[in-house]
């Protein structure tokens, strides 16, 4: 079963050229999606989009079989992981974690709950009292992971989430952020501009350039059959 579908879906800024065009995707449920492209390509224009961020120019978006081009992004029942995680420097971890719940009405007995449950899924239990700048990077891609997740969201959408990180702790990293969604369920969206993430992380990558999609498939296909020479030479593999 598919959780979102595209048809034609379209952007562009003042009337202008298109930056999106014609973006036909169905993405099933469960899946770890990965959305990768240069950069300039509308990577990040289409995950605000189905986030609610950004008004949509044409086409029909659904989620859930439900068509929600005008739903406000709180109604859409996912969650959002942005490029640099944008942390409430004044807040402790825990009051970071639980901030976007309050607004959702979950009781306070079920948000400390969530809370237990999630900080130590993700190795923060021991660090919920501090405040984002006495904690390392990778801790603090942690948190912004915990806040998606305590949302029980079925939906989550990430962008360049690790584009901050050194080497080391990005390869760590990958590998957590896939054990989550599946422990989850969770059907992911994930976008980078790193091949290495894309081929590593993904259960299918759709390609982008200059807002067009390039390609879509598994791993495997998109490395033996490119279907152009961009996806060929994006991907790195021999056409
Ligand atoms: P990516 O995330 O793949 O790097 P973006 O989605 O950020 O690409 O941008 C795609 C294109 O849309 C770029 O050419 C960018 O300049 C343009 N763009 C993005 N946001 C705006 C905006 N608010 N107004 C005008 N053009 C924009
Ligand atoms: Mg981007």
């Amino acid at each position: 079963m598919n959780l979102v579908k595209m048809q034609e879906l379209a952007k562009s800024y003042d009337n202008q050229y298109n930056v999106l065009d014609g973006i036909n995707l169905e993405i099933e449920q469960g899946e770890f999606f990965v959305l990768v492209g240069p950069s300039g390509s509308g990577k990040s224009t289409l995950l605000r989009m189905i986030a609610g961020l950004e008004d949509i120019s044409g086409g029909i978006l659904k989620i859930n079989d439900k068509v929600v081009n005008h739903l406000q992004p709180k109604d859409r029942n996912l969650s959002m992981v942005f490029q640099n995680y944008a942390l409430y420097p004044h807040l402790t971890v825990e009051q970071n974690i639980l901030f976007g719940l309050q607004a959702k009405k979950v009781s306070k007995q079920e948000q400390q709950q969530r809370l237990t449950e999630t900080a130590e899924m993700m190795g923060l239990s021991e660090l919920l009292k501090r405040k984002p700048k006495q904690l390392s990077g990778g801790q603090r891609q942690r948190v912004a992971l915990a806040r998606s997740v305590v949302s029980h969201a079925p939906l989550c959408l990430m962008d360049e989430p690790l584009s901050n990180l050194d080497a080391k702790l990005r390869a760590h990293m990958r590998i957590e952020i896939r054990r989550l969604q599946k422990k989850l369920g969770l059907t992911m969206i994930y976008v980078t501009h790193d091949q290495v993430e894309a081929m590593t992380m993904g259960d299918r990558i759709m390609v982008l350039n200059d807002g067009k999609i390039q390609q879509v498939g598994d791993p495997i296909t998109l490395y033996n059959q490119p279907a152009n020479l961009f996806v060929a030479s994006f991907i790195g593999s021999p056409k």
